[in-house]
């Protein structure tokens, strides 16, 4: 009852378009839940950065790939180095997430407090399937960027059960940079053919894509041993 009186308000709420800014975290906040992080609940953590830190967060969220493009497991690792570097154009959020984890990795050997590398790199894993992030910013990724955000926004957090988490095992870097160039090339093939087609991806698509990014944190957390 509980559940269903907390659904209400939230489709309630998110029916009025100017309170909906947030409704991404909560996709975000459902896939790194799946995945079985402890601090699930700092998924949206990275865009909240993004209003204060501008370009030097911003860029780590996306890749701006050319129709065409195939994402190799090289290109992922090249980008590591450009991490929270503002003045790059094209974007690299694949080298954000091999850079946050070697973030988390040293900062745990100090004997500092990592959580907060591991929280960025969950959120980035995140935006590797969406889409969108994925495909250059052209007019129709402009027109329904925001849209396709929030496609199950409000729904995905109590829709556990629709993210299907399959084994990913890692063991070494390379192994990563391997399955986020296979989930980066899902995403931007997904995101051409959107546009090709001229519509929105469904419902089930969306879910489809963000199972990708729960079973890859959940293959990182268990090489990070967590
Ligand atoms: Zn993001």
């Amino acid at each position: 009852m509980k559940r269903i009186t907390t659904w209400l308000l939230a489709f309630m709420i998110c029916t009025l378009p100017s309170l909906c800014r947030a409704w991404h975290d909560e996709t975000h906040l459902a896939i790194a839940k799946v995945a079985g992080y402890e601090k699930w609940y700092n998924a949206a953590g990275a865009d909240i950065a993004k209003i204060k830190a501008d370009a030097v967060e911003k860029k780590n969220h996306y890749v701006n790939n050319p129709p065409g493009t195939v994402v190799t497991s090289e290109m992922v690792l090249d980008q590591a180095d450009r991490y929270n570097k503002p003045n790059d154009l094209k974007g690299h959020l694949y080298g954000a997430i091999i850079a946050s984890i070697r973030q988390y990795r040293t900062t745990t050997q100090t004997g500092k407090y990592a959580e907060y590398h591991l929280a960025f790199c969950s959120h980035y894993v995140g935006d590797l399937s969406q889409p969108l992030h994925n495909t250059l910013y052209n007019d129709y990724n402009r027109r329904n960027h925001t849209a396709t955000d929030g496609i199950i926004e409000g729904e995905a957090l109590y829709n556990l059960a629709l993210i299907e988490v399959y084994p990913i095992n890692i063991q070494s870097e390379e192994d990563l940079a391997v399955e986020v160039a296979r989930i980066a090339n899902l995403s931007l093939n997904l995101g051409y053919k959107l546009e090709l087609e001229g519509r929105m991806m469904s419902r089930q698509e969306a879910y489809e894509q963000i199972s990708h990014s729960a079973s890859l944190f959940r293959g990182i957390l268990g090489w990070l041993q967590k």
